[in-house]
Order: C-alpha cells, then structure tokens, then sequence
C-alpha cells in the first residue's frame, strides 16, 4: 500500500499549461491519495525548460512518444520552433523523479505531447487525435511504469488497491 503515484502537476491546478492555466480534477481518490503522501507532481515540460505560457505543441506527421524517444519524429510548436530535446529531456527528468521517489505507477492528462496516454495530436494543429503515448507517457511505460490518464482515475484506485 505504500505506491506512490507520478501526477501531472496540471491536474492538480498548477498553472503549468502552455496556455498559463491547470486542468485541476476533482476526485475523491485523489484527495485520499494525497492525504495519504502517495503523490508525487511533476510538469515534465517545465522539468525540461519550457516556460508558461509557451506555443502548442504537437508530435509530427501522426507520430508518437515512442518515435521521439528513437529519433523518428520531432516535437514542434505551432510557430514552427522544435522542441524534442526539451520534450526528451523532461521525459528522462520525470523517470527520474519518478524512481526516485519510487513511483510504481502515474496518473498522466490525456492528450498532451508529454503527458498523453490515451490519445494525443497529430501533429496538425486541427483537433485531429489519434491513438498513442506522448513523450514522457512512453518512457514511463518503457520503464515498467503503469499509466493511466486522467479519465481512468477509478481504474487507477482498483489497480491500486491491489499493490
Ligand atoms: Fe500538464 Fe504534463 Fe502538460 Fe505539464 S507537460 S502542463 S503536467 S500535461
């Protein structure tokens, strides 16, 4: 029962999000997890040396977290800067942390380049989504870490409970 848990700082209100605002969720299991020291938060674009606000950023060409991480895709903003490194580099900052602090499993937002688990962009700064990881997501899992995104804090508890 002592797992702790990698959190998006996002989710827990932080105004760390390109557009200067958190994305805080209110959840009951959330709450308990806190009061019981399991979480531990982490923006991993700040962590790699993003600053707030900062321009939208999506994987190219309807890649994913996993082709970043080999070198087969870029991160890049809308205005066209390329950030991977900083997206690499938050990643392995966030696995650190993470094992550092012995973090079995992580509650990630969905959707982002970083935190995406569920769904991400595809590069076209259209609202287009599509299945796969964002950068950090794949790392972690690469790592043996269990995610879940932020619409599957319920099944997060129930694997929870059993670790
Ligand atoms: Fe939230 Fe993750 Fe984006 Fe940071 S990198 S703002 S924690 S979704």
């Amino acid at each position: 029962t002592t797992s702790k848990i990698l959190i998006s700082a996002c989710l827990l209100g932080h105004a760390v999000r390109y557009d200067g605002k958190g994305k805080p969720l209110v959840h009951p299991a959330i709450d308990r997890w806190r009061a019981e020291g399991r979480l531990v938060t982490i923006c991993p674009e700040l962590a790699g040396g993003m600053s707030v606000p900062r321009p939208p950023a999506e994987i190219e060409n309807g890649m994913t977290g996993a082709d970043v991480l080999a070198g087969r895709a870029r991160v890049v903003e809308i205005t066209g800067g390329d950030v991977t490194e900083a997206f690499v580099a938050g990643a392995r900052h966030a696995l650190e942390f993470a094992q550092m602090h012995g973090c079995t499993h992580a509650l990630l937002i969905d959707g982002s380049p970083s935190c995406g688990s569920g769904f991400i962009y595809d590069g076209s700064f259209d609202g287009q989504k599509h299945a796969g990881n964002g950068v950090t997501a794949a790392l972690l899992l690469e790592a043996g870490i269990v995610v879940r995104s932020d619409k599957q804090v319920d099944e997060l508890d129930a694997l929870l409970g059993r670790s």
